[in-house]
């Protein structure tokens, strides 16, 4: 049931004479189905986790087993293809190619899957009505509100399928209003038993989760488990 699996991460970086712990003896686990938040402010390590649980980076020491596969053993092409595989990204900025339409952006992903056009089109169609923006499917992001563009970009990160959508202030470019359907958005595809890692520093947020965890100084601490409120 664990899809996500850290065991003491550390992490340190050397600048000018001066060595931080971006993150000290990091432990924690994530069940399927889970819906985490990680909370912290400016500097607390949340991007160099992310980057961890994001198999985009690797640590001075520690473990990780993402879906049963150890991690930090793997070869770079095998780690991308982790990557690729296994999480979904979802950015503060979007990342939309501008001068492709939404229909398109959904579809990259899967063309590097090698499937075929007939199953991108069904499969990018399916993920872009589950965010609601089937009609705006040949819009270019410029097309539409930012709004929009995140949910075309949650639909991107939907329709490789991946077991986790880790997420990185995904309401951070937009306005509250918006940013409280985007975050609704978030919470449906939690119910319908997507496994959510959500990364913000903003407690309005984070409270949405069903866990919360604080990560200050490269530490973590489990601020609200599973079940509680
Ligand atoms: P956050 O995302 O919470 O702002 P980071 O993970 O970016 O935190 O940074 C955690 C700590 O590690 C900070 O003290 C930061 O200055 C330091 N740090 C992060 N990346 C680097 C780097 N590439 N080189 C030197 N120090 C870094
Ligand atoms: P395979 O399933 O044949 O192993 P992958 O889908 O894992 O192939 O990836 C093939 C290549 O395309 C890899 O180099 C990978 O890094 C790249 N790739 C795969 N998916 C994406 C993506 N969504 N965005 C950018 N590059 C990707």
């Amino acid at each position: 049931n664990r899809i996500v699996e850290i065991k003491n991460l550390n992490k340190e970086y050397t600048l000018g004479g001066e060595t931080v712990k971006a993150l000290d003896n990091v432990s924690f686990s994530i069940n399927k189905g889970d819906f985490i938040a990680i909370i912290g402010p400016s500097g607390s390590g949340k991007s160099t986790l992310m980057n961890m649980i994001g198999c985009l980076d690797m640590p001075d020491s520690g473990e990780y087993f993402l879906d049963g596969q150890n991690v930090f053993q793997l070869k770079s092409k095998q780690l991308a293809d982790v990557r690729n595989h296994k999480i979904g990204f979802i950015f503060q900025s979007f990342n939309l190619l501008t001068k492709q339409s939404a229909f398109e952006n959904v579809e990259l992903p899967l063309i590097y899957r090698g499937l075929n056009s007939k199953e991108r089109k069904e499969i990018a169609l399916t993920a872009l009505k589950k965010v609601g923006l089937l009609e705006r499917a040949g819009h270019r992001p410029t097309e539409l509100s930012g709004g929009q563009q995140q949910r075309v970009a949650i639909a991107r990160a939907l329709a490789g399928n991946p077991p986790i959508l880790l997420a990185d202030e995904p309401t951070g470019a937009l306005d509250s209003k918006t940013g409280v359907e985007v975050m609704k958005l978030i919470k449906d595809l939690n119910k319908q038993g997507h496994t959510i890692i959500l990364i913000t520093h903003d407690l309005e947020i984070a409270k949405q989760a069903k866990r919360v965890i604080r990560i200050q100084d490269g530490r973590l601490r489990e601020e609200k488990e599973v079940g509680v409120s």
